[in-house]
């Protein structure tokens, strides 16, 4: 109740409607949903992130480790050169040293993995000595490019050539070479060694880099001497006019990009490295598909959750919601219902405080008020008055006009006792039978007097005939006593007698008059 009440004053304060429940409930409902959801999308996409730096790391460490091996592979042929080289320009080529050469030359081989072969050629291009036992095959190779490079540059550092097919193994192969020079600085030969291009593939076919994903092992001028997986015309590609080459590996010495491949469309997190002592660089390329796989199944998983706790919470909301709505109907039927009931009550009080005949307030309504009325006055020193009026010759009335006759001309008569009432505190009641009373608070003798006239003449004035009557007319006598009640010393009854008492007194006196208790002293 004291809420309704604090309510209603807050809309008159403010005359702002309250938003309903039921919209309030679903906001909320529509709230949670929303937010779980949008929780749901940030913590993916945080996941995703996450996942593609994990993958860039991780490709920049398998590009790291990769030019660290190929670095150690070709350092390890190299050093064999650097000692071949040293030899033959202190022994000189002849037969012994090189016989002697011959067998240095196999047990490095058996020692490198890595080695296809160890060679030796004089100025000519002739091959001198390798590294296999057996005749020496009767092979120039004055054509190959690493030789044109020796014979025609000083330069004693080693040369890595682009890839070739071996003559003797047919194999791809790699070559690593150095110039040995006479004694007088001039051209005397070149020492070679052979890397197989298996041994790197192998070693890179080693690595789960998913199906679309990559490695090779290019020269700095971009030709290509490995690819795992093997693709056809891959070695000896030049990679010149790739993005990822003329954009990236061609101006710095590592770094990861992430591009989309022009032959398939594929977009990958590509890492590459240059080697620390020769001129090569590493690459790794992965799929951004694939590295975001098994991101994508747990997002799937994870979205297919939230939806389903979504669409649980959105069905349970909606029940609530549902629930809200009856209750909210069931209060307003109840408060629908109780408002009647106090109409009702209200009515049913007022009959049962009311004369039915007459209108006017019954014995029953009499007595409690007078007895209100009587305290009242005690409290405050007021004078109480009484009127009692008594139809006369009424019961002859009744014998001439007929009883329904009598009870028409009492309510006509009670109409009229009921207008003389000047204020709300007056009370006119039916006292029984055709004895009608008009309770007076704070109202004197004298204007209980004036009061009682008023209604006598009224009466009067109605002229209903009344064949028995005193001026043949039906008249009232009235008998009127007030006085100021003491706590101690007086009850009602003492007033009603009093006012009973003048009334006879006006019956006496020949009745249509009001005698009062003065009039009896
Ligand atoms: P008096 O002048 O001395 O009062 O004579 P009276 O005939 O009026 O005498 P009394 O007051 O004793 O009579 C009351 C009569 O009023 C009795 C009854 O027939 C009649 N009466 C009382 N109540 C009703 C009523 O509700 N309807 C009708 N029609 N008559 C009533
Ligand atoms: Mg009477
Ligand atoms: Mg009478």
């Amino acid at each position: 109740m004291n809420t309704t009440i604090a309510i209603a004053a807050r809309q008159v304060r403010f005359n702002v409607k309250p938003l309903p429940i039921t919209f309030l409930a679903t906001l909320f409902v529509a709230l949670v949903c929303v937010s779980l959801l949008t929780v749901e999308a940030w913590r993916s996409w945080n996941a995703r992130i996450v996942e593609l730096q994990e993958a860039e790391i991780a490709t920049r460490n398998l590009t790291r480790a990769l030019s660290e091996q190929a670095d150690d592979t070709i350092k390890q042929a190299d050093t064999v050169l650097v000692g071949v080289v040293e030899r033959l320009e202190l022994d000189g080529s002849n037969s012994a040293a090189l016989e002697r050469l011959h067998k240095l030359l196999i047990q490095h081989i058996a020692e490198l993995p890595q080695l296809n072969d160890l060679s030796i050629y004089d100025e000519t291009g002739l091959w001198l000595v390798n590294a296999r036992s057996g005749p020496i095959p009767v092979v120039n190779n004055s054509d190959r490019q690493y030789f044109h490079h020796h014979r025609d540059d000083l330069e004693r550092g080693p040369y890595i050539g682009p890839p070739i097919r071996s003559r003797s193994t047919g194999a791809w192969i790699v070559t690593v070479s150095r110039r040995y020079n006479h004694a007088d600085g001039s051209f005397a030969g070149v020492a070679l060694a052979t890397i197989n291009i298996g041994y790197f593939k192998n070693f890179y076919d080693s690595f789960d880099i998913g199906h679309a994903g990559s490695i090779f092992l290019s020269l700095n001028d971009g030709t290509m001497l490995v690819r795992s997986p093997m693709q056809d015309n891959a070695i000896g590609k030049n990679l010149a006019n790739y993005p990822i080459y003329r954009d990236y590996a061609s101006k710095n010495a590592g770094g990861t990009a992430v591009m989309r491949a022009g032959q398939d469309g594929v977009e990958r997190l590509i890492a590459f490295r240059h080697l620390d002592r020769y001129p090569l660089f590493v690459t790794v390329a992965r799929s951004k598909d694939e590295v975001l796989a098994d991101w994508r199944a747990d997002t799937y998983l994870h979205v297919l959750g939230a939806m389903l706790l979504t669409l649980a919470l959105g069905l349970l909301g909606w029940r609530l919601i549902h629930q809200i709505q009856l209750r909210l109907a069931a209060e307003a039927g109840l408060l629908q219902v109780q408002e009647s009931l106090r109409t009702l009550n209200q009515h049913l009080e007022q009959l049962a405080l009311q004369d039915s005949l007459t209108g006017l307030a019954n014995r029953r309504h009499f007595d409690s008020t007078l007895r209100e009325e009587f305290s009242r006055a005690v409290r405050n020193a007021t004078s109480l008055a009484l009127v009692m009026i008594d139809v006369d010759y009424f019961k002859q009335y009744n014998d001439i006009y007929g009883h329904l006759a009598g009870d028409e001309c009492l309510r006509q008569i009670s109409e009229v006792v009921k207008a003389s009432k000047n204020r709300p505190g007056d009370l006119a009641a039916r006292y029984g039978g055709e004895e009608l009373a008009v309770l007076l608070p704070d109202t004197n003798l004298a204007g209980a007097i004036a009061v009682a006239e008023k209604i006598r003449l009224a009466i009067y004035d109605l002229q209903i005939d009344h064949a028995f009557g005193p001026v043949g007319m039906v008249t009232i006598s009235a008998g009127v006593a007030a006085f100021v009640p003491l706590r101690d010393d007086n009850i009602p009854f003492e007033l009603i007698q009093a006012a009973d008492k003048s009334m006879y007194a006006a019956k006496a006196a020949g009745r249509n008059c009001v005698r009062s208790s003065d009039d009896l002293r």
